[in-house]
């Protein structure tokens, strides 16, 4: 099995532009930033805030994570229920954030994230996938952008959903989100050292796309 590593910080293009490569590869996209997203979804529902002030093992007894690919497409279910939409919002990405920082939650997510890369060709996007989710994957890359770059791009995301959000709010959250990432002391936020680094700032996903497509048939084929 061939498995591909995107590491890199929230907003700087992997799900899109892996989604794209993937598509050309007929590899599957796995988006683990989702898992921790179901994850702080039912800490947000169970009335916690990001202090995450309680019993997190036993809130995780009360969890099922499931991922199904449908028509390609990535869709997590949260106790049966598919959560793919809800996990979006801007009080989501804090919670996973916050979530994503704790070793159980981190614990509780790896061996489902080894399993699809043991069964299947993979595209894997998230934070620690080159470095500890899979240290031995066949390629790893770093996709980066600059933080207006990162923000611009998840704030016109969020408007084409129709959600009323403020680029400021946004801006913050992808600051705040890229401190906490970087700076927790489990899997933090940094490239595997065998990354390769790929700056997406200026590029159109298209171009994107096409850089990274080549990139990597230039190293597998
Ligand atoms: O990729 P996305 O922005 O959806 O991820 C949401 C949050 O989940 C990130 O801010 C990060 O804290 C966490 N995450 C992680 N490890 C991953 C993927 C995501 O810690 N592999």
């Amino acid at each position: 099995m061939i498995s591909i590593a995107l590491d890199g910080p929230a907003g700087a293009g992997k799900s899109t532009v892996a989604k794209g490569v993937a598509k050309e590869l007929g590899f599957i996209y796995v988006d683990t930033g989702a898992l921790y997203r179901t994850v702080g979804l039912k800490f947000l529902r169970e009335g916690y805030d990001t202090t995450l002030d309680c019993d997190i093992e036993a809130v995780l007894k009360t969890i099922e994570v499931d991922i199904k690919f449908i028509d390609g497409a990535q869709h997590v279910f949260l106790n049966g229920e598919d959560v793919s939409d809800e996990i979006r919002t801007p009080d989501a990405s804090m919670m996973a954030s916050a979530v994503s920082a704790k070793p159980p939650v981190r614990a509780f997510l790896l061996e489902m994230q080894r399993k699809l890369a043991r069964e299947n060709n993979v595209l894997m996007d998230g934070r620690d996938i080159g470095t500890v989710v899979l240290p031995n994957a066949t390629l790893k890359f770093f996709v980066t952008a600059t933080v207006e770059e990162r923000a611009t791009r998840r704030y016109k995301e969020l408007c084409e959903k129709g959600m009323d959000v403020k680029y400021d709010d946004i801006y913050k959250d992808i600051e705040t989100r890229d401190y906490n990432d970087s700076h927790r002391e489990i899997a933090p936020l940094k490239p595997a050292e065998d990354s390769i680094m790929f700056d997406t700032t200026g590029n159109t996903l298209q171009e994107s796309i096409d850089i990274l497509l080549k990139m990597i048939k230039d190293r597998i084929n």
